[in-house]
């Protein structure tokens, strides 16, 4: 069992360091394959062993082996960031006892979260939500639906596919209604359209229920850290702020507890208070 933690961690990290040039290069429309790593100070080619995840930037000090440009350790902390969130792709897979389901449900929530994370990374530098992402991120969602809907045996896969279907639209249209109602009122953009999208991405992957559950705790969580910032002086008034990471998060706390289980904790809130 330990190797196979290890596995997914190691993996995990170095898909964490593949997103970091993801999010380097996508909004400055290069290609994240080619060329190599190369430091964007000296352009020197990165060598493949300072390129090892973590521990090539631990071992170079935060510092680039040819010119001495510090190197940002949101490097290694996305690529550490990663590996832990690949672990945690475990919590929702343990649920499922039949090894078929296990697997598939690993597998996508993977593919779930090496998508959320550009997008994250994207969002914070550049209040942008690269559409191509988006898309595939509701492609991949309806795919992994099929997968879990008729991996699983169940009853009705047909129906939960629909569900799916409605809730990546509904997900789009009421988020878009959203944003045009907000830039009325508000007289300012107050939701991008990347977040639109990215709403499409949750209904696709967490079906209606799983889609209320997570704007839910996007909401919750922005408010939170927005109302942060504020008080702490870190965000200006008027200053936006990127909706993005918020949705992602709840997308993600969605996926690994499930909608249902969030669910009751909400009851439990409400008829404790
Ligand atoms: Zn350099």
């Amino acid at each position: 069992m330990t190797p196979l933690l290890i596995a997914i961690v190691l993996f995990g990290a170095c898909i964490g360091s593949f997103t970091n040039v993801v999010a380097w290069r996508l909004p400055r429309q290069e290609s994240p394959i080619w060329p190599g790593s190369h430091c964007p100070s000296c352009g020197h080619p990165v060598r493949w062993h300072d390129n090892v995840p973590v521990l090539g930037w631990l071992c170079l000090r935060g510092r680039c082996r040819d010119c001495s440009t510090t190197i940002s350790p949101r490097y290694p902390i996305v690529e550490a960031v990663s590996g832990g969130l690949w672990l945690s792709a475990l919590i929702p897979a343990f649920g499922n006892g039949e090894p078929t389901m296990v697997l598939i449900t690993l597998l996508t929530g993977l593919v779930l979260i090496s998508l959320l994370l550009p997008l994250v990374l994207i969002d914070l530098d550049h209040l942008w939500l690269p559409e191509p992402i988006c898309r595939a991120g509701v492609i991949c969602g309806v795919l992994a639906t099929v997968l879990i809907a008729w991996g699983a045996g169940s009853d009705n896969p047909m129906e939960t596919l629909l569900n799916h279907l409605i809730a990546s639209a509904t997900g789009l249209l009421v988020m878009e209604g959203l944003s045009a109602l907000a830039q009325r009122l508000l007289g300012q953009p107050a939701l991008g359209l990347g977040d639109a999208k990215l709403a499409a991405m949750a209904g696709a992957w967490l079906g209606l229920g799983g889609l209320g559950i997570s704007m839910a705790l996007a909401v919750f969580s922005g408010a939170a850290v927005g109302t942060l910032g504020r008080c702490t002086g870190r965000l200006g008034p008027r200053q936006p702020f990127p909706f993005g990471p918020f949705i992602a998060f709840g997308i993600w706390m969605t996926w690994l507890m499930g909608a249902p289980w969030w669910w009751q904790r909400w009851l439990a809130l409400v008829g404790g208070a």
